[in-house]
C-alpha cells in the first residue's frame, strides 16, 4: 500500500536526524582535547567538575542544553516538512 511506504520514509527520516544529532553532539562533547573554562557562547565560568566529567567540553550546561533543544527542535521541523510532503503525494 502507498500508505505504509511513505510512512516507512518517515521513520527512516526520523531515523537518520536522530543519528545525525548524535553524532553533531558527540563531536561537540569530544572536541579536541582541552575543556575551556569558560563557556564559549555565554563566558560564563565552566564548574571544573564539569570539565572532568566531560573532557572537552567548551559549553556551560544551561548553553549545552540549549544546543541539545536546538537540534531536538531542527530535527522535529525537518521531520514535519517531511510527513507534510508524504500526504500531498
Ligand atoms: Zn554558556
Amino acid at each position: 500500500m502507498a500508505v505504509g511506504w511513505s510512512r516507512d520514509g518517515d521513520v527512516q527520516e526520523q531515523i537518520d536526524a536522530t543519528v545525525e544529532s548524535g553524532v553533531q553532539l558527540a563531536r561537540s562533547r569530544l572536541s579536541k582535547g582541552e575543556s575551556s573554562t569558560h563557556c564559549e557562547e555565554c563566558g560564563d565560568a565552566i564548574p571544573e567538575d564539569r570539565r572532568k566529567a566531560i573532557p572537552g567540553v567548551r559549553l556551560c550546561v544551561d548553553c549545552q542544553s540549549e544546543l541539545e533543544k536546538g537540534q531536538k527542535k531542527a530535527s522535529t521541523l525537518f521531520n514535519r516538512a517531511g510527513s507534510k510532503d508524504s500526504q500531498l503525494k
